[in-house]
Parts: C-alpha cells; sequence; structure tokens
C-alpha cells in the first residue's frame, strides 16, 4: 500500500507543476516493476492541444521506454478519473491496472458517467480508486477556486 502512496505523490507533483503553468492539476505515472518508466501532465493550456492530457503524455513515454505499444504489466497512476480520450488510450496500451485520485462527475470513464473498463472490449483494465483521493480532489478545488472564486470546482467545468 505504501509503494501506491508514493507513486501517487509523484502523480500529484506532476499535477502540482501544471498548475504553475496554469493548466488543471492533472498528473499521471506509469509503474512497471516498480519503476516508473513514464511520466505526464495536463498541458491542454501550455499547448493549446485537446489531446494533451497527463495519461497520453505518460503513455507516449512509457512506450518509448518499453520500445513496444504495449504496456502489459503496468500500472498507471492519475490524480483524476480519466476522460473517454484517456480511457481509450489505457485499453490500446494493454495496461493492467489504473488508480485514480479524485472522481471527474461531468466526463470521468471508469466510474462516474460510465466505465469503459466493464464493457466488452479486448481488454479490460482493474481500476481502483486512490490512495490519496482526498488530495487529489483539494489540489483540484484549491485550483479553481484560485480561478473562479468560491465554488465547488465541479460545477465550473
Ligand atoms: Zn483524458
Amino acid at each position: 500500500m505504501e509503494d501506491h502512496v508514493y507513486y501517487m505523490k509523484e502523480a500529484l507533483a506532476l499535477a502540482r507543476q501544471a498548475a504553475a503553468e496554469g493548466d488543471v492539476p492533472v498528473g499521471c505515472v506509469i509503474v512497471r516493476d516498480g519503476e516508473i518508466i513514464g511520466r505526464g501532465r495536463n498541458r491542454r493550456e501550455e499547448r493549446g492541444d485537446a489531446t494533451a492530457h497527463a495519461e497520453l503524455e505518460a503513455i507516449r513515454e512509457a512506450c518509448g521506454r518499453v520500445g513496444s505499444w504495449r504496456l502489459s504489466g503496468c500500472t498507471l497512476y492519475v490524480t483524476l478519473e480519466p476522460c473517454p480520450m484517456c480511457a481509450g488510450g489505457i485499453i490500446n496500451a494493454r495496461i493492467d491496472t489504473v488508480r485514480y485520485g479524485a472522481r471527474e462527475e461531468k466526463s470521468g470513464c471508469c466510474a462516474s458517467v460510465l466505465n469503459l473498463f466493464e464493457e466488452r472490449f479486448n481488454h479490460r483494465p482493474r481500476i481502483y480508486q486512490g490512495p490519496l483521493a482526498e488530495e487529489c480532489r483539494q489540489l483540484l478545488q484549491e485550483f479553481f477556486e484560485g480561478l473562479r472564486g468560491k465554488t465547488h470546482w465541479n460545477e465550473k467545468i
């Protein structure tokens, strides 16, 4: 369990970097055999790119490190529940396990809007919430409070 906390903290550190660049704080790491092989953070504003999500950046780096599109045996840690695009990327990369922090009620595709990992695709990652779900949620809430006043961030997206 302590390992999960360590990796989610690494993802949180990347999320804070995203916030420092003016992007919604989302960070992601991919771990295989105890080693972080991919890191990503949200860069949607920085790049002006709708697809510049933390998970896809981490998947791209991990595939480069492994030398294959297939990330079997990997666990992906992300501070926010993946959207449909990233859940699709996770399925395509054959990632075994996903751990996410905060729920994303409006676009989350691992629990909230629906759970793509329960559908009849050719690969079904295991999905868990946590650890550090509350820290992940608070980081997002603080970001949006700083940006737009004292409203719960989920009401503002
Ligand atoms: Zn996404």
